[in-house]
């Protein structure tokens, strides 16, 4: 295969993006805003999905019985962000962990903060910071990050979807 040379310039560019969330996240989001995490379960399989999607994507039903869950969990997997990304304040290096929060069956991405990076491990006891109540809004950024709790750790084995 021989290299084409290509002209090409670099330039900064600026996108907004305007998202519909949907029923069930509008739902989620502003019960965030008050500072509740409500989850939706499954009526027939019984499993509980937060951030709700208002059905569940194993039984394809729908999903409308809430339940609002604890703002605490453990690390179900997570990685070190060593290199910036550009427009992002936070400082590398710093961990983001897909979190099961207390009675979920599945996980969502957030930071985990207060924390030597050493330390940072699968099954780790963690709780939402939140932001103080007067910035709350209805996005997940109301929760700063996550900490660790100093509770002992969770057999990974709960991390299994439920048959
Ligand atoms: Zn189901």
């Amino acid at each position: 295969m021989s290299e084409e040379k290509k002209d090409f310039f670099v330039s900064d560019i600026s996108l907004s993006y305007q998202y519909t969330a949907g029923n069930a996240t509008t739902r989620f989001l502003n019960k965030v805003a008050e500072g509740k995490l409500v989850a939706q379960k499954c009526p027939k399989c019984s499993a509980v999905y937060v951030p709700p999607r208002g059905s569940c994507p194993r039984c394809g039903v729908a999903t409308e019985e809430e339940l609002e869950l604890p703002d605490t969990g453990a690390v179900e997997s997570f990685t070190i962000v060593h290199i910036p990304i550009p427009g992002n304040p936070i400082v590398p290096p710093y961990v983001s962990a897909m979190i099961r929060l207390d009675g979920a069956d599945i996980s969502f991405l957030h930071l985990i903060q207060e924390i030597d990076l050493a330390d940072i491990r699968i099954g780790m006891r963690v709780q939402a910071v939140w932001k103080d109540k007067s910035d709350w809004g209805t996005t997940l950024e109301n929760i700063k990050w996550f900490k660790p709790t100093g509770e002992d750790d969770v057999d990974p084995s709960v991390f299994k979807f439920k048959e």
